[in-house]
């Protein structure tokens, strides 16, 4: 079982009021917040260890070093990837879907198709969008119903012998939809398509096994997973990094260069060149340990109660309408109030200290789908409350009687 209060004292960022009243943090799907032992890592490797990596020989550089790597080791295990050198080190998820957008003009002609669905986030969108533009290749899309599912009849239509790659995302960002990721990936293996997973919404809220799902790559981001800004993973199937070109050209991913031929650095350093985000690597390990010590199982349950509680007492508010009622979601709640435009509701309730996202949430061709403008989208994590919840369904109340 879950401590909430205790769970609550280790996000210092928690204890604080906002416009004069007690922050209830509600963007969690746009970033999320913190705990002591991540901002306690970051300061201490610029106290303690800080130092260029993989090539001084003095005391410093190899600490850093050894822990850069051991955290690669560490996130190894948590995905349960077969390979250290599997788990690339990247800015964060757009970094890593374009990583392997750019490598797949090697894989990808005219007349190829590359699949992605009709609710990604724009950044598991644009990079294919360009990914075709530069070879000819067609961009094919997997529909979704009135609920944000996937149509998973249309995806085995669309899926042939022409489809190269298939990208889709674990969980939505916009509705909280949890996608049949594993159906997806063994029926695009059966035509020959690689598989690479947006699991930016998924890392913060679950486990994923890499060798279990059988994906080519699954990529997230550190920031959304309490790790810092700028971290991020790309897990690659051995075998496709090493066929898969070089992203970016410079030092650390070298073996040996000359005027007139360089050989490329083996796995994982082919893929990161020049002096990566030292400290992000390092504490994002420790962002892992710090959710794995809380435990999946526990933020499971207690997110769901969450989500069950919240779309309950949401529903409640007359007028109110949840976009994205999937049944298989994680603890996002997107809605629009009749009448109300999003903005102005999330603009009201943050003088009440309640932080939503309103808009389109990088996510347009959903907004286009459903016919609106955006949502208001309220994001829980395992230290939000059902307090915090009866909150925010006071503070929309509030912001009908004053926007009526
Ligand atoms: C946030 C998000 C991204 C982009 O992540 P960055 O950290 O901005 O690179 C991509 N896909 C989904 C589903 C997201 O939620």
């Amino acid at each position: 079982m879950l401590d909430i209060q205790k769970v609550r004292a280790d996000f210092p960022i928690l204890n604080q009021k906002v416009n004069g009243r007690p922050l209830v943090y509600f963007d969690n799907a746009a970033t999320s917040q913190k705990p002591q032992v991540v901002i306690d890592a970051i300061s201490k490797y610029y106290s303690e260890i800080n130092s260029n990596i993989h090539r001084g020989v003095h005391a410093l550089s190899q600490l850093a070093t050894d822990a850069y790597e051991a955290s690669r080791q560490k996130i190894q295990k948590h995905l349960n990837a077969r390979y250290a050198h599997e788990v690339l080190f990247t800015a964060g998820t757009t970094h890593g879907i374009n990583l392997v957008a750019n490598g797949f003009t090697k894989f990808v002609k005219e007349g190829d198709e590359v699949m992605v669905s009709a609710i990604e986030h724009h950044s598991n969108i644009v990079p294919w969008q360009m990914l075709c533009e530069r070879t000819g290749a067609k961009l094919v899309v997997i529909p979704m119903n009135d609920n944000g599912e996937l149509v998973m009849e249309e995806f085995n239509k669309l899926l042939t012998d022409k489809t190269r790659i298939v990208a889709v995302n674990h969980i939505s960002n916009a509705l909280g939809t949890i996608n049949p990721i594993k159906y997806i990936i063994d029926k695009a293996h059966t035509v020959g398509a690689a598989v690479l997973i947006d699991g930016a919404q998924a890392a913060p809220h679950l486990r994923p096994d890499m060798q279990a799902l059988d994906c080519d790559f699954y990529t997230f981001s550190g920031h959304k997973a309490c790790g810092p800004t700028g971290s991020g993973v790309l897990y690659g199937k051995e075998e496709w990094l090493n066929k898969l070109p070089p992203y970016q050209g410079g030092g650390e991913m070298i073996k040996d260069v000359s005027f007139e031929k360089t050989t490329y650095a083996d796995l994982p350093h082919k893929f990161e060149a020049g002096t990566p985000n030292i400290a992000g690597g390092i504490v994002l390990g420790i962002a892992i340990d710090y959710l794995d010590s809380v435990g999946f199982d526990n933020i499971i349950a207690y997110e769901q109660e969450l989500l069950d509680y919240g779309t309950e007492q949401l529903l409640k508010i007359e007028g109110l309408r949840i976009i994205g009622t999937a049944e298989h979601k994680t603890s996002v709640i997107s809605f629009m109030i009749e009448g109300l435009h999003p903005y102005d509701v999330g603009a009201i309730l943050d003088k009440m200290g309640i932080a939503v996202r309103t808009g389109n949430h990088c996510t347009q061709p959903i907004m286009q789908y459903f016919g609106i403008p955006g949502t208001i989208r309220a994001s829980f994590a395992f230290y939000n409350t059902k307090e915090e919840i009866d909150a925010l369904v006071a503070g929309l109340n509030k912001a009908k009687m004053m926007l009526a």
